[in-house]
């Protein structure tokens, strides 16, 4: 894989005021949340700015001297932090954990993607002259993630997606919007299982007429009655979107009795150098085909890149960064 120069330390934290005193002069990229040192997006987008920069002689690309990097911004920040990005010249950013809901009420967020806005959720934020346009490509990635890395079009399937939180939210209307025959919500907080639900039946509201949006709560007894009976039909894809598995020892969303072989599994937290989520391990030990975020995270982030740069982003380099 090609290597960068060592002159920017792109997996260095940095702060506010580390964005305060920006002065590169090449273009340059970052992914914000909180916290932010676990994220792999860096290694992933420099590696693939190095493939393309050495496909073509380095003068002559377009993202010469790129470089994607980490910031660490509380929500109360946002807003001073996004103006900053925009000042300093960076050419877009990725949002991620608390920040994809909120950017939306941004200033600094002039316009919105139809997805975006199905989702309620940016995870993308591409720069023009006054300021961002949100973008949502989580749910686009998982989609192609399901199709290349499980053999499951999301037209026609039943899916259970369980979490209401971002990631969710562009999950869920990605899912609807290809076509899938039912959707079960579910999730532990009720009150953010009800805004999902009614922000995808306001987004689709021919699909929620024709029934294909359900949910059920997660509280072992409502949750363990929904997966006994119709919720896990033949073939339904299982998609685990809560933060449930993140950390060692956590249980599994699903308990382990409800997994068969016919099921199909997607965790879509990325667990690099851990041990994998009981989810995951439970699923294919009951016979499951399984994978993990790292393909999602692959593809949201090569449709982010192409958005970014206007060139095609090398795919294979972007996957072998992450694993
Ligand atoms: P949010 O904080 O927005 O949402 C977290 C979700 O997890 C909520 O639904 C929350 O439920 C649920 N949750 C948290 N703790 C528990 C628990 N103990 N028991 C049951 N449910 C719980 O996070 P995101 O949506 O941004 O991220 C969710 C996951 O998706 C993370 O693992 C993240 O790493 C991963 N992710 C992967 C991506 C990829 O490209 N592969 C992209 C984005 C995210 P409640 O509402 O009740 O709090």
């Amino acid at each position: 894989m090609p290597t960068l120069p060592p002159d920017d330390d792109t997996e260095r934290v940095r702060t506010l005021d580390d964005l305060r005193r920006w002065c590169r002069d090449a273009p340059s990229l970052a992914v914000i949340g909180k916290p932010i040192a676990h994220s792999r997006s860096p290694r992933m987008h420099n590696a693939a700015l190095a493939a393309v920069v050495a496909d073509a002689a380095p003068a002559a690309s377009p993202v010469a001297g790129w470089r994607y990097f980490k910031f660490e911004i509380e929500p109360a920040d946002l807003d001073a932090a996004l103006a900053l990005f925009h000042e300093k010249g960076f050419r877009g950013l990725n949002l991620t954990l608390p920040h994809k809901v909120l950017a939306l009420a941004s200033p600094l967020v002039r316009a919105v993607s139809d997805r975006a806005a199905a989702a309620g959720a940016a995870n993308v934020l591409v720069r023009r002259d006054d300021g961002f346009l949100g973008d949502n490509t989580d749910g686009a990635g998982f989609v192609r993630s399901v199709a290349e890395d499980l053999g499951v079009a999301a037209a026609g399937a039943d899916v259970v997606l369980l979490g209401a939180g971002g990631a969710a939210r562009g999950v869920g209307a990605a899912l609807l919007d290809a076509g899938c025959r039912t959707l079960w919500l579910a999730n532990r907080s009720p009150e953010r299982l009800r805004a999902l639900a009614e922000a995808l039946r306001k987004s689709f509201p021919e699909r929620a007429a024709g029934g294909v949006i359900r949910e059920f709560a997660m509280d072992a007894a409502e949750r363990d009655g929904a997966l006994a009976s119709a919720v896990f039909a033949r073939g339904a894809l299982v998609a685990n979107a809560t933060s449930l598995g993140l950390r060692e020892g956590d249980p599994s969303p699903v308990p382990a009795r409800f997994w068969r072989p016919d099921l199909l599994a997607i965790d879509i937290a990325v667990f690099g150098g851990r041990s994998e989520t009981a989810f995951l391990r439970e699923a294919r030990a009951a016979g499951a085909r399984t994978t993990d975020g790292r393909g999602m995270l692959c593809w949201q982030g090569a449709l982010a890149f192409g958005q970014w740069t206007g060139l095609p982003a090398p795919v294979p380099v972007m996957r072998a960064a992450l694993e």
